[in-house]
């Protein structure tokens, strides 16, 4: 599509994207009337079972653009780990973690758990043990559970890396790549990074399968914060 082509294009709604009406109701109760360009295209690429990059930065709604999509895809039934989310600091797990409780808001019965380091392994056992259908954690301690047999990969069925470059500069490389060799083969997985780095690209050639790219620079002036206690 050419750029005029582009800047033409009828705004896209939520509704268009082929989210669950679970999933809508909550946006419209959080207020989220638009998509983010980067939104419109990883849902839609998300939801067609396809590998994605994407090249954003926080402030665009990227969180979003994976976790709606992926958390569609999930088996309330199924009692076990199913997304898997890695992020570089504790403090972005904790905030990874409540949207996807708001935006999972719908889901009945649905539980998602930050595990990070500096946190007892008691208060993340328990969670763990009773059952979780998502897990959004830092890498050494994501680590740290796959080998105690605490937290089981078996039935994870997508696998999201946010802030790569981030990850990588707080060498956590080898732990990335050691946790995406044990998920399994058939899996989704969703790669974004505000940069491109050489190291980046190589984990995102080995583990992605033909993956789409998104790519937008820009921070969107109209994204408001998320209003958790609505
Ligand atoms: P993120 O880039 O994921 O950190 O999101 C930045 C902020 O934008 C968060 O506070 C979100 O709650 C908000 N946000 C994300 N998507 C939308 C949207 N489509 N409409 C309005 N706000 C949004």
């Amino acid at each position: 599509m050419s750029d005029t082509q582009e800047k033409n294009k009828p705004q896209a709604k939520f509704s268009d994207l082929g989210l669950s009406d679970s999933i809508l109701s909550v946006l419209d109760s959080i207020g989220y009337e638009t998509p983010s360009p980067i939104q419109e295209q990883c849902i839609t690429y998300l939801l067609n079972g396809k590998d994605v990059i994407g090249q954003a930065q926080t402030g665009t709604g990227k969180t979003a653009a994976f976790a709606l999509p992926l958390l569609d895809k999930i088996d309330l039934n199924l009692n076990a780990p199913q997304l898997l989310i890695l992020a570089p600091t504790r403090e972005l797990a904790i905030q990874v973690s409540e949207a996807v409780q708001t935006y999972a808001r719908g889901m009945k019965g649905f539980h998602v758990l930050p595990i990070y380091g500096g946190q007892s392994y008691d208060v993340q056992l328990r969670p763990l043990k009773r059952g979780v259908h998502a897990v959004v954690g830092t890498p050494g301690r994501v680590m740290d559970h796959i080998k105690r047999g605490t937290l089981k990969l078996d039935k994870l069925q997508s696998f999201v890396l946010d802030e790569a470059d981030e990850m990588l500069k707080m060498g956590f490389i080898d732990d990335i790549k050691w946790v995406m060799e044990r998920i399994p083969e058939q899996r989704q997985i969703a790669l974004f990074s505000a940069t491109m780095p050489t190291v980046i690209k190589k984990v995102a050639e080995k583990f992605l399968n033909e993956p789409k790219s998104s790519k937008l620079k820009t921070k969107l002036k109209r994204l408001q914060p998320l209003l958790k206690n609505i």
